[in-house]
């Protein structure tokens, strides 16, 4: 017998997120769907509840602090606490210039990406892993792309963002070492959604299997790792 978990999903209202959504509603859990469109996460959330699951909608833009907050509170007011905290939401704004350079990237480009793909889950960590009350899971969805390991050409923003987000992740596992709040990266492969496009290899749902896996780890689970198809990847 497993508790009813609440899990946070940003990004919730398409792509990775919207399926992670669904996988952990279908787990079992109680899922806040987050989108910083409304509409747009209200319609998704009600898609997930017409098929039976117990997901519920709530705004969360990862840039804003004032959001984050809000969200806190409405998680503090409602539920007490919170178990599992999904950072999906992403962009990707270097367009298919897969041959271009930091050393021409736009500055403002560079700051918007770095906001949303790394500050957003700190952003999203300090408003919420407190809720955890030392027992939880944080999930950050990053990227091979961002892999020091294998550093391939391109995309600089979005491979810097995502570098250092798995920075973050290892920073954040250190100090919680001593609680049971596990934190991990992932990367979801190519998968098929706006952001990887109609000529990935992956579908949303093989793209969600690994953010579920992480996110439903027991205690005894990694924490500070970085995966993909439930494997550790070099970072
Ligand atoms: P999509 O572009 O389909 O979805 C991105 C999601 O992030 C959308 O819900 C979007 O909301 C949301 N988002 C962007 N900015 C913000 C913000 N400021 N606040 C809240 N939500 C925001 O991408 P994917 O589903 O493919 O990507 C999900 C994650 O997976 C990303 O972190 C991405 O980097 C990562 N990833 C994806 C890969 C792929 O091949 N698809 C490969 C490797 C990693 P909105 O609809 O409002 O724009």
């Amino acid at each position: 017998f497993m508790d009813k978990k609440l899990a946070v999903v940003t990004g919730g209202n398409r792509g990775i997120g919207f399926e992670v959504s669904r996988q952990l509603a279908n787990f079992g859990h109680r899922v806040i769907l987050t989108s910083r469109d409304p509409e747009q996460g209200k319609t998704a959330a009600e898609k997930l509840q017409s098929e039976g699951l117990d997901v519920l909608f709530h705004p969360l833009d990862v840039t804003d602090p004032a959001s984050a907050e809000a969200l806190a509170g409405f998680v503090r007011e409602r539920f007490g606490r919170l178990d599992i905290l999904v950072n999906n939401a992403g962009i990707l704004q270097d367009g298919g210039a897969d041959a271009a350079r930091l050393l021409d990237a736009d500055l403002d480009m560079l700051r918007t990406t770095f906001e949303t793909n790394t500050l957003g889950p700190v952003l999203v960590a300090h408003a919420l892993v407190p809720l955890m009350q030392g027992r939880g899971r944080v999930v950050n969805v990053s990227s091979g792309a961002g892999q020091l390991a294998d550093m391939g050409s391109g995309y600089p923003a979005y491979r810097v963002s995502k570098t250092a987000l798995n920075a973050v992740t290892r920073i954040l596992a250190n100090e919680l070492a001593d609680t049971k709040i596990l934190v991990n990266a992932l990367c979801p492969g190519w998968v098929k959604t706006d952001m990887g496009g109609p000529g990935a290899a992956r579908t949303p749902e093989q793209g969600a299997d690994t953010v579920v896996w992480l996110a439903t780890l027991p205690d005894n689970g990694p924490t500070g790792g970085f995966f993909r198809d439930r494997k550790p990847i070099p970072w």
